[in-house]
Formats: C-alpha cells, structure tokens, sequence
C-alpha cells in the first residue's frame, strides 16, 4: 500500500538523536519502507526554506511554506511584513504546494491574539491570491479559528491533526475543507476524534504524523517518522470499516488532489 504522510518536519533538529543522517536519514527510510509522498511543513522563514531546500533535493516531498502563530509572536512588529513577504516569494516555488502551517495557538500565557490574527488573515489572504490551499494549526482555539475561515470563503484548506468533534469535521467539511488525523486518534481514549475520523467525507480525510511530534501507539514516547504512519491508518481504516489497503489509496489520492498545484 502506498502512503502520503500529508505534515511533517524532518528539518527538525530532533531527529539527528534517532536517525543516522538526522532528518535527512529519516525521510530515506520512511521513503524505502513505502511512504511514497510527503508534505513538510514550515513554521516560520527560517524553516520554511529548509522545507523548500528538502523538497528541492527529494522528488518524493512537497513543501508548505508558512508562519505558525507561536512564531509569529517571536517576530518583531516592524519585520512582520517583511516576513510576510519573503514566504510570499517562496510560495512561487513550483514545489511549494501549501501555505502553513498558519491559524491560532491560544496554549500558552501571554498569547498575543491581535499578532496571531493579523498574521492569521494575512496569509489567508495570501493563499487565495496564490490559488494555494492552506495547512491550518489550531490548539485550544476551535471558535476562533472556525470564525476565521469562515470569514474567508475563498480560501481551502486542511485542518491539520484535528482535534475537534464529529460537529465541527462536518461543518469543515461541508465548507470544501479537509480534515486530517495524526497519532492522537490511535490513543485508547480518543473516543470524541474517532467520532470525528468516522464524520469525515471520504474524499476530505487525510492521514499525517505531524513528526517528529505526536507518535502513534506503540511507539508513544519516541521520535516519530512517517514509517510510523501506517498505525495511524490502520486505526482511521478500522473505524471507517475499511480495509487498510482501501484507506491507503483513499488517503493517497486526496492528498495527491490536494497538494496537487494546478496553477
Ligand atoms: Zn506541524
């Protein structure tokens, strides 16, 4: 079965700890034990040109350039724009087939929710006038983040390791956007992102591993990696009824239309 691992970050630092070869290494092995497609992800300047400079050196990986909301709080407010700009240039990039990841991340104290926002919609903006789909992160800020989009129609997207309710993957959905799952969903009690695996439109689910971040029972505890991914799967394909083969292929070719850049 062929895989798509639609979010991952192998210029994180953390995987020269496990893998021989850091980053590098890891996406060789998980290409070699049958992941066929990867998106990398960035989340700021800096490692949005690594996520280029991997997809430029492997023709197996895609890029999405973009700035996170935690990173857009780093940035001093007279270089916003520049910033802003410099992944506008980058998103030219043939290989760039995503703007993100962007959104909300309203975890931690001292959230500054006017920067997020305006960085937010800003690169919303810039999406739409690229005719790119965006990769949306959202941590304890699923209002807001649903107010947003819903504010922008004529953007699409994917909500990337959903953590929502069935509710909320169908009002996405019923909005054109996709919806994706990563390790969490493979937990013993993720019962509310089962549900939400199961609401999902066929053709708006998609699978990731959001690595080196959130590994999938059995491997809670280690560096993730897209070789990793098939739990992931196999948990989505059981709770959809379906042979994991069949939600291979199906995840497969929604994420190929997804990152698939017609323009
Ligand atoms: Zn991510």
């Amino acid at each position: 079965m062929r895989l798509f691992d639609s979010h991952a970050h192998y210029n994180d630092r953390r995987f020269e700890e496990e893998f021989e070869g850091g980053g590098r290494g890891a996406l060789l092995k998980a290409h070699a034990e049958g992941v066929e497609m990867i998106c990398n992800v960035g989340s700021s300047v800096g490692t949005s040109e690594e996520s280029v400079a991997l997809a430029e050196e492997f023709d197996f990986v895609v890029a999405a350039v973009g700035i996170h909301p935690c990173d857009a709080q780093e940035i001093p407010a007279i270089s916003l724009d520049a910033a802003l700009a410099r992944i506008e240039a980058m998103a030219a990039h043939e290989k760039v087939r995503a703007i993100g990841e962007i959104g909300y991340d309203f975890h931690y104290d001292g959230t500054n929710r006017e920067r997020q926002e305006y960085v937010f919609a800003a690169q919303l903006e810039m999406a739409a006038r690229l005719s790119l789909p965006v990769v949306i992160h959202s941590r304890d800020a699923a209002g807001p983040t649903f107010d947003l989009i819903a504010a922008h129609r004529e953007n699409c997207g994917v909500l990337h390791s959903f953590s929502g309710g069935a509710e909320l993957a169908r009002q996405y959905c019923a909005m054109g956007w996709h919806i994706s799952f990563s390790g969490p969903v493979t937990y013993k009690n993720a019962n509310r992102l089962k549900e939400a695996a199961l609401a999902v439109d066929a053709d708006k689910l998609l699978v990731e591993t959001d690595c080196p971040y959130l590994p999938p029972v059995p491997h809670r505890g280690e560096i993730n990696y897209s070789g990793y991914l098939h739990h992931t799967l196999e948990a989505v394909a059981s709770i959809r009824g379906l042979a994991p083969e069949d939600a291979a292929e199906l995840t497969y070719q929604n994420a190929s239309a997804f990152f698939g850049r017609t323009k």
